[in-house]
């Protein structure tokens, strides 16, 4: 496997050569990528260098950057009015806080503001700084790479315990149950659990005051035509316009929102931690060493990164939701599913069940309680997720 094949701009080496000219003249050296993750390109006292050059460099020299630094100091000029900028070959006098450490074909180090190397190199700067920066981008990629590598037996082994760990069996059988005594009550339940809605309880009542309205008003228009002749009360029957009372029942929604359900891994096992461990675990095993990165891009480390992040944190989730799976049998909640279960099941949508009318038994008298367990957590992943190195 070739080893020292990170080229100069973070590219494979066969999109270089005659796409770039310029940058194949340039004379960065290839480093590997074990190297790069040694290499400090940082310069807190660029001013402090070793043989330093303080003449202004020949910009038809070929430059190569070797560092840079970043001293602005925060809230910048306006919070610090007394702090002097860094030296510039390029201006001759301290005029920026950010640069870069250059040295070049003559092997001389110089210091210049991150806009005076384009002044003063012009376009062969704009391509080494690109160059530099996506170095420097997967140096810190890198960083977090031998990070996780340095984690992965020890995470791998810990996965094995988890998925070992008979709490989450016991969940699983726990639902297994509820499944099998109540599938119609799981059937409702999961889409509204999945969406995370809460429990929402609809209940058609007689609006009393409304039908009391209705009678006045039949009252007062039943006076109205008495007080009228009998030839006026004939042409208001003709027209159709004479009172008629109403003693239909008026009906309003009235809705109770019973707040979402608790432990609601005990109905449906998306995201389990037992799926979730095993997507992390297959992750993993891709970390290959440093040395063997060879010509794997930027854009794809970066991404097994993300996938490797995204994994962790749905794990550490799982852990919380499906440690707290005990949480559904608690009687607050046990209460609020039965009453809603009992709200909808009778809907003109509800399911039509062969014997008829079927009599909701609660749930507490339909399988027994899922008891709150201690649960193993591995330690390796609050340290994989540990936030990425600081940029060096
Ligand atoms: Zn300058």
């Amino acid at each position: 496997m070739l080893i020292s094949s990170f080229a100069t701009i973070g590219q494979p080496a066969d999109q270089q050569g005659p796409m770039h000219p310029r940058l194949s003249k340039a004379p960065m050296k290839r480093i590997s990528d074990e190297e790069l993750l040694e290499r400090q390109f940082r310069y807190d006292d660029p001013e402090g260098l070793t043989g330093l050059c303080r003449e202004r460099p020949d910009g038809s020299l070929e430059p190569e950057i070797v560092g840079y630094y970043r001293l602005r100091p925060s809230g910048g000029r306006a919070a610090n009015p007394a702090a002097t900028y860094i030296w510039c070959c390029h201006c001759q006098k301290p005029t920026h806080w950010d640069g870069r450490v250059l040295k070049d074909n003559s092997a001389k180090t110089y210091i210049i503001g991150a806009d005076c190397g384009r002044k003063h190199y012009g376009d062969k700067f704009v391509a080494i700084d690109r160059a530099f920066d996506e170095q420097l981008a997967r140096q810190k990629l890198l960083a977090r790479w031998s990070q996780i590598e340095l984690l992965r037996d020890q995470m791998l082994a810990e996965v094995d315990t988890v998925l070992k760990d008979p709490v989450w069996r016991t969940i699983d059988l726990k639902r297994q149950e509820l499944h099998a005594a109540k599938p119609d009550f799981v059937f409702r339940l999961s889409p509204l659990i999945k969406r995370g809605g809460s429990l929402i309880i609809r209940e058609q009542l007689r609006d009393v005051a409304e039908e009391e309205r209705r009678q006045r008003s039949y009252e007062r228009a039943k006076a109205r035509y008495k007080s009228l002749s009998k030839s006026e009360q004939a042409q208001m029957r003709r027209d159709g316009l004479a009172p008629e009372r109403d003693d239909s029942p008026i009906y309003r929604t009235h809705e109770e929102n019973l707040g979402p359900v608790r432990g609601r891994h005990v109905v449906i096992d998306d995201g389990d931690v037992r799926s979730c461990a095993i997507r992390l675990r297959d992750l993993l095993v891709q970390i290959a060493p440093i040395d063997k990165l060879g010509n794997i891009r930027n854009t794809q480390l970066s991404r097994t990164l993300a996938d490797i992040r995204e994994a962790s944190e749905r794990l550490r989730g799982a852990f919380e939701e499906n440690a707290g799976a005990w949480r559904f049998f608690e009687p607050a909640n046990l209460d609020a599913v039965d009453r809603w279960y009992g709200s909808i099941r009778h809907t003109p949508f509800a399911r039509k069940l062969p014997t008829g009318r079927e009599v909701h038994r609660p749930i507490a008298k339909a399988i027994t309680p899922l008891i709150s367990e201690t649960h193993y957590y591995p330690p390796a992943l609050d340290l994989l997720l540990e936030s990425d190195p600081t940029d060096r």
